[in-house]
């Protein structure tokens, strides 16, 4: 079992401390809330699309420092992308951190949410990892939602 202090490496706790995006986007043409009961992590997600394109993401509420993390590094990464290179980079991203730990991960495309894939490591740490995510595809799928990982 590796240790636990490997997952938390310094761009993670970086965006634990200090996400960016963070707070409430007034004028959001989707919104939508993820909660994750395991560890208690909440998240209230807003998007602004403009002719399929992700012009801006915020998101507030409280979790963990990897799920915080996860919402920041987000954020950053599907900002000015079509929906559909979103929904393809949540493929990906999902993909690798459910793959087998022992198994290489292809970050290929990832950027800079590779650093998240050692959360595969950590089958507790997967939905917090995963959690803004899916809150983000409901936010795009509905005006108003909710989502609650299993
Ligand atoms: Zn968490």
């Amino acid at each position: 079992m590796p240790d636990l202090r490997e997952l938390y490496q310094d761009v993670i706790l970086d965006h634990g401390r200090q996400p960016r995006n963070f707070g409430r986007l007034e004028r959001a043409t989707g919104r939508a809330e993820g909660r994750n009961p395991i560890c208690g992590d909440e998240i209230t997600l807003y998007v602004d699309v403009q002719d399929g394109v992700v012009r801006d993401v915020r998101f507030e509420g409280h979790g963990c420092a990897i799920s915080t993390a996860s919402a920041s590094l987000m954020s950053e990464s599907v900002k000015g992308k079509r929906e559909a290179e979103v929904l393809a980079l949540f493929g990906r991203f999902h993909d690798a951190v459910t793959a087998d730990a022992s198994s290489t991960v292809d970050d290929e495309g990832l950027g800079k949410l590779a650093v998240l894939t050692g959360v595969r490591q950590f089958p507790m740490r997967v939905k917090c990892a995963s959690l803004p995510w899916h809150t983000l595809r409901a936010a795009l799928d509905g005006a108003d939602a909710a989502v609650t990982t299993e």
